[in-house]
C-alpha cells in the first residue's frame, strides 16, 4: 500500500471513530438523564415511609384519647344517675365534685383529641401528596426509560455499524499502529494524524528536529510526532504562514514560530520548547 493511500485511510479512520467516540459517550451519558428523577423518587418514598409512620403513631393516640373519652363520659353519667339518690350533704359535695372533675377531664380529653385529629389529617394529606407524587414519577421514568432503551439500542446499532466501516478503513494497516493512533484520538479527542508544515507539527505546534521532518517528507514509513504522539504526514506549505515559517527556521530568527508555539494548545506534556529544553538539533539553529 502507498503511503499516500494509508494516510488516506487513517484520515477515514479517524472521520469515523471520531464519530463511534462521540456517540459512545452519549451511550455512558444515557443513564444520568435519569438519575436525578430516580432520586427524587427515593426521596418521595423514604419521606412516605416516615409520615406512614407518623400517621399510625397519631391514629394510635387519637384510638386511645376516644377510649379515655368514652370512660369520662361513663363516669359522669354515672355520677349523675346517682344523684337521684343521695341523702346527706356531704354524699351531695362529694359526688358533685365527681361530676366535675369527670366533666373536666372530658373537656380536656376532647381538646386533647381534637388536635390530635387534625394533625391526623395534615399527615394524611401529605401522604396523600406523597402517593401522586410517586406515581407521577414512576410513570414518568417508565416512560422515559423505555424511550431510553430504544434510543441506547440504535445508538449501539450505529456503534456497531461504524466499527464494521473501521474495520474496512483500517484493513491492511497493521494493528499496532491503528491501536496506537485509536489511543491518540481517544486521548487528544480530536485529531490523531496531522500535517507537518515548514518544521512544525500542526498537532500541538513544537518545532520538530529537522531529520525527523525529513523521514515525514520522504514518507516511507509512519512517523509519530515525539511531542503529541500524532501520526505525521507531509504537506506542501500553502502560500503564506509555512513558507514563512520554513524561511524562518532556514535564516535562524525564531520569533515567529515562539509565538506560534505560544498559540498552539498546551496540553502540559511533553511542553519542552518554552522551558528551553530544546531538542539538540535545534540547538544549532537556535544561535
Ligand atoms: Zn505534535
Amino acid at each position: 500500500m502507498l503511503m499516500e493511500e494509508v494516510f488516506e485511510r487513517l484520515r477515514e479512520y479517524q472521520e469515523i471513530l471520531t464519530k463511534r467516540v462521540a456517540i459512545e459517550h452519549e451511550v455512558e451519558d444515557i443513564p444520568k438523564a435519569l438519575t436525578a428523577q430516580e432520586e427524587l423518587l427515593s426521596r418521595v418514598r423514604k419521606s412516605y415511609v416516615e409520615r406512614r409512620e407518623e400517621f399510625d403513631g397519631i391514629e394510635a393516640r387519637v384510638k386511645d384519647l376516644r377510649g379515655q373519652l368514652a370512660e369520662a363520659e361513663a363516669a359522669r353519667e354515672a355520677a349523675e344517675k346517682q344523684m337521684d339518690s343521695i341523702s346527706t350533704q356531704r354524699e351531695y359535695e362529694a359526688l358533685n365534685k365527681e361530676i366535675r372533675d369527670a366533666t373536666d377531664r372530658e373537656h380536656q380529653l376532647r381538646k386533647d383529641l381534637q388536635k390530635e385529629e387534625r394533625v391526623l389529617a395534615e399527615v394524611e394529606e401529605l401522604m396523600r401528596k406523597d402517593e401522586s407524587m410517586i406515581n407521577l414519577q414512576e410513570t414518568e421514568i417508565a416512560e422515559k426509560s423505555t424511550k431510553i432503551n430504544l434510543e441506547r439500542d440504535s445508538k449501539l446499532g450505529e456503534i456497531k455499524s461504524l466499527r464494521t466501516e473501521e474495520d474496512r478503513a483500517s484493513e491492511g494497516i497493521e494493528k499496532e499502529i491503528i491501536f496506537k493512533f485509536e489511543r491518540i484520538i481517544r486521548n487528544k479527542q480530536g485529531l490523531g494524524i496531522v500535517p507537518v508544515k515548514g518544521y512544525v507539527c500542526t498537532g500541538c505546534y513544537m518545532i520538530l528536529p529537522a531529520q525527523f521532518v525529513n523521514e515525514v517528507r520522504s514518507g516511507n514509513k509512519i512517523i509519530f510526532c515525539p511531542y503529541c504522539s500524532r501520526i505525521l504526514y507531509h504537506q506542501e506549505a500553502e502560500e503564506g504562514e509555512g513558507d514563512e515559517l520554513f524561511v524562518d527556521i532556514e535564516s535562524g530568527s525564531l520569533s515567529d514560530l515562539e509565538d506560534y508555539a505560544e498559540e498552539g494548545e498546551e496540553e502540559g506534556e511533553d511542553d519542552g520548547f518554552e522551558d528551553g529544553d530544546k531538542d539538540s538539533s535545534m540547538d544549532e539553529r537556535d544561535e
